[in-house]
């Protein structure tokens, strides 16, 4: 309780006017070069307007996403992937403050952050797992869950033995964080089943998944979006058996570039779920960066290339939060260089 009070007291401090005047303060002193920042965006969109898409992965609104833009411009040295790339291989150093955008993913909701990425001329990362453009029968399972608890006509569902509680918002939304949790824990050849069932049981509204086709993929390429891949089915890396993870590594890779027409070489961790053998393997067949979802910045002179910290976007992350951790003090900088 305390530790809470405590906590919304500083992330206060941290949205104020005073808290602003602060970060400044302290961003002034953190010139350090080839440090870089990674955030993640999933979807930016107004989640009104798609109620069956799961909100714990919706990142802003097209005007909040804006408005960081424009407060990340003011105070970040916004890099392209070629660049993060340049500096992992020793071509270059980042100037300070570098941030890379990334995208996870591929929903069609992109294309409202496209907008005004263009409009600004910003570089961005969209990793793309591979099985779900122009398969709109294959629904991302958060989303599948989400809306099959939030449209059932039933009014409970039975877990493991225990029978949770469908009567009202709160008690859906704890539901479907639950069956996540589950998910993330268990193989991934038993967890999709365990979906499917749980699916089938609560009479699920099937809906088509919202990932932009091969074709925008295609134009977005050629507008200048960089492309990594993330996984072929989205699975977690560390949840399948390494000969299934060189598969979902070297699909995905090979679907990218026979689709896009250009070499792919940075990958995304669903979920962030790695492990050193899935990273080594990665390494092994050519990959020279792989992102995870491990909170950080990342010290570009001591970091590992294959599992590279980023700063998630949430729906109520302020920008003032996410300068807070671009901090190159921040927790994370620490991490070293894997032994070859
Ligand atoms: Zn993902």
């Amino acid at each position: 309780m305390m530790n809470r009070m405590l906590s919304q007291c500083a992330l206060g401090l941290v949205n104020s006017w005073a808290g602003s005047g602060l970060l400044s303060s302290i961003e002034s002193t953190d010139r350090r070069d080839n440090i870089l920042r990674v955030i993640t965006y999933h979807r930016v969109d107004l989640p009104c307007e798609h109620p069956h898409l799961y909100p714990g992965v919706h990142s802003a609104t097209p005007e909040q996403f804006a408005t960081q833009l424009d407060q990340l411009q003011a105070c970040c040295h916004i890099v392209s992937l070629d660049d993060v790339l340049d500096a992992l291989e020793g071509r270059r150093r980042l100037p300070p403050k570098s941030v890379l955008i990334t995208f996870d993913d591929a929903y069609q909701n992109f294309e409202a952050a496209w907008h005004h990425l263009k409009s600004r001329n910003l570089p961005v990362v969209l990793f793309v797992p591979t099985s779900f453009p122009d398969h709109p029968e294959r629904t991302f399972w958060w989303d599948r869950v989400h809306w099959a608890i939030q449209s059932t006509p039933q009014t409970q569902i039975t877990l493991d033995g225990q029978t949770l509680s469908l009567d009202g918002l709160n008690q859906k939304n704890q539901a479907v964080r639950q069956i996540a949790a589950k998910v993330k824990e268990l193989p991934h050849r038993e967890a999709m089943p365990w979906i499917d069932a749980i699916c089938e049981e609560l009479q699920e509204d099937v809906r088509p998944n919202r990932v932009l086709t091969w074709q925008r993929l295609r134009e977005l390429s050629e507008e200048g979006v960089a492309m990594g891949a993330h996984t072929h089915t989205h699975p977690l890396m560390n949840q399948i058996t390494l000969e299934e993870a060189y598969d979902e590594a070297v699909r995905s890779r090979e679907k990218l570039q026979k689709h896009l027409g250009q070499e792919i070489r940075t990958f995304c961790y669903p979920a962030g779920g790695v492990s050193d053998e899935v990273a080594a393997m990665l390494k092994e067949i050519g990959y020279a960066a792989a992102f995870t979802t491990q909170r950080g910045v990342n010290d570009i002179d001591a970091c590992d290339a294959m599992r590279l910290h980023r700063i998630n976007v949430g729906a109520r992350t302020s920008t003032n939060v996410m300068r807070m951790q671009f901090l190159s003090y921040a927790r994370g900088l620490k991490a070293t260089r894997q032994p070859a």
